[in-house]
């Protein structure tokens, strides 16, 4: 099981289900050729694809094209199920940079086969993040810059103010359906600019505020 630690201290967190949205920003939608949804919608990536800041994305076989996407996630601090929004922010520990890294053409075989996504979002190694930066320790949690460069060349940058729904609907929604625990991981969706990543490249990502990575990929 992943352990991520805390920034500035020695604590680590054992992380459980990773919840990551999808179409969560409009420019996101748009480049994907999808519609906004109406309500926040998610998909599940295995705690087993978690790898940490320095580490290495290592590109399957299976796959031609394996794009990132940068996300800010939230980290649950104390478990609940149907959680108002107005408690939502009770029940997070922190935030931290997350990449969501993805199969495209898996996934778009899928997509149009009307097949799970569960491979083309869970291979090992899929799911880089950041330590956890505690909630306190960032303001204007809806007005963050959220960045990701690809060999020193930017190929996202955008703010979280354009999520289509803000972190506490978020959370209220999800809790409705499955109850979150300690542990669990909410990675709020990617803004546009995805692309794909090649063996060599070096990844630097970064959320204002929350934290930077530098991620190889092999
Ligand atoms: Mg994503």
């Amino acid at each position: 099981m992943a352990e991520i630690k805390i920034a500035g201290s020695e604590e680590t967190v054992k992380i459980g289900k990773v919840i990551c949205l999808s179409r969560s920003y409009k420019a996101h939608a748009v480049e994907m050729g999808s519609a906004v949804p109406d309500n926040p919608e998610f998909f599940l990536k295995p705690s087993t694809s978690i790898i940490r800041n320095r580490e290495h994305i290592i590109l399957p076989k299976e796959s031609e094209e394996v794009h990132h996407e940068v996300e800010l996630a939230v980290v649950i601090g104390k478990g609940g199920k149907n959680i108002p929004k107005d408690a939502a922010m009770n029940h997070v520990l922190g935030y931290t940079v997350f990449i969501d890294v993805t199969a495209r053409d898996i996934q778009s075989r899928a997509k149009k086969a009307g097949k799970p996504w569960s491979a083309a979002k869970g291979f090992d190694t899929f799911a880089p993040m950041s330590d956890i930066m505690p909630k306190d320790r960032v303001k204007n949690k809806h007005d963050l810059n959220i960045w990701l460069k690809v060999n020193g060349e930017m190929r996202q940058m955008s703010n979280t103010g354009k999520m289509i729904f803000t972190i506490e609907e978020i959370i209220e929604h999800i809790s409705t359906i499955m109850t979150l625990e300690p542990g669990d991981v909410i990675a709020m969706g990617t803004p546009e600019g995805v692309s794909r990543i090649v063996a060599g490249d070096e990844i630097e990502a970064g959320v204002e505020g929350v934290g930077i990575i530098e991620i190889g990929v092999g």
